[in-house]
């Protein structure tokens, strides 16, 4: 099913040249994730110092959050080379296996969204992971026999927007396993200094921050606004930017206070008028929104209840007094006390 949704939540290699020039080519040029970097931090010095294949790494978060940034810094850190793979392309073992055989001593293999990876290619990576090695079966029926091929040590680096579809076997073959969460307006507004510059545009604080409050914890939302900042500004108000040029441009793309765009808003608008608040279930928004569950579950959810405008509770999802109020109607009396 197709279904709106900006540029801005594209998978990384479908990103313009121009979002690659933005990306942090080392650990120590990412902001924020201080925790998570230190840890990695960690784990890349010993590996390197004692001569060992880092263990594998899975990480999970809502897209736009830097799983890719650091699935790509973390070879160059360690020195060595970068596979990139989609689970969503990997629909056989065989499409695999060409990754698993060529990658080098050390090596990195990064597979993003692994949580689409088919079970039979799972079941394949198992013994990769482990102990290195991959089982082929030839031929049919009583002539079939397995051969044992033995793997050049790697580092599998796993990304997923969701940490629960994964299965508990492939999740425990993961030795270090990271969650990145939102930005603070300050982190981002750091990113969002460190892009204009990067960008050769003017940047103020003021602007610089009002960008970051308004890109909903995530820095590609953050680049997406600046790039169109950056346009509206070159266009309208002769390369000049400030806060209130920042803001009108937002505006225009009908980007609110919180962050939301019109895609949230509809969202919300969905639950509070088609279902009166919920609870609903995610298929029939997704139905009526003409979009799929997926990509509402993946891009919009997250966020907004993280913001606690909507709720999720067994029976569905609910807008809460909150998220009306952000629609700019009144909370519904009644509807507090019956939220579960
Ligand atoms: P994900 O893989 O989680 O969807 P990405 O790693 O592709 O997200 O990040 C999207 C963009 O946001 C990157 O191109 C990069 O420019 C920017 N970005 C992400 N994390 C950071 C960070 N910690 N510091 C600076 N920029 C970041």
């Amino acid at each position: 099913m197709t279904s709106f949704r900006e540029p801005s939540l594209q998978a990384a290699e479908e990103q313009p040249a121009e979002d690659r020039a933005l990306r942090p080519q080392r650990m120590s040029e990412m902001v924020g994730q201080r925790a998570v970097y230190e840890r990695l931090e960690i784990a890349i010095d010993a590996a390197r110092k004692r001569g060992e294949t880092l263990g594998h790494i899975l990480l999970d978060g809502p897209p736009g959050l830097g799983k890719t940034t650091f699935a790509t810094c973390i070879p160059r850190e360690l020195g060595t080379t970068l596979q990139i793979a989609s689970g969503a392309a990997l629909a056989a073992p065989k499409d695999l296996l060409p990754y698993l055989t060529n990658a080098a001593e050390g090596s990195v293999l990064f597979i993003d969204e692994i949580h689409r990876l088919p079970i039979a290619v799972e079941e394949f990576l198992y013994p990769a992971m482990e102990d290195f090695r991959i089982d082929i079966t030839l031929g049919d029926g009583v002539a079939a026999r397995t051969i044992n091929m033995p793997l050049r040590p790697f580092t599998l680096v796993g990304a997923t927007t969701r940490a629960g579809l994964i299965s508990a076997p492939l999740r425990d073959r993961f030795v270090i396993r990271e969650h990145l969460d939102y930005y603070s307006p300050a982190e981002l507004a750091e990113i969002v200094r460190r892009s204009a510059a990067k960008l050769q545009m003017p940047m103020d604080d003021a602007s610089a921050d009002e960008i970051a409050r308004r890109s909903r914890g995530t820095p590609r939302l953050a680049n997406n606004r600046l790039r169109w900042i950056r346009d509206f500004s070159t266009s309208r108000a002769g390369g000049a930017i400030d806060v209130e040029i920042a803001r009108s441009a937002l505006e225009m793309q009908g980007i609110d206070e919180l962050g939301l765009d019109g895609f949230d808003r509809k969202y919300l608008e969905t639950i509070q008028r088609v279902f009166a608040g919920g609870p609903v279930g995610i298929e029939a928004i997704a139905h009526t929104m003409s979009s799929a569950a997926d990509t509402l579950e993946d891009d919009v959810e997250p966020f907004l209840l993280r913001c606690e405008l909507v709720i999720r509770t067994p029976r569905g999802r609910r807008i809460t007094p909150k998220g009306e109020e952000h629609l700019g109607t009144p909370p519904q009396p009644g509807r507090q006390n019956t939220l579960f």
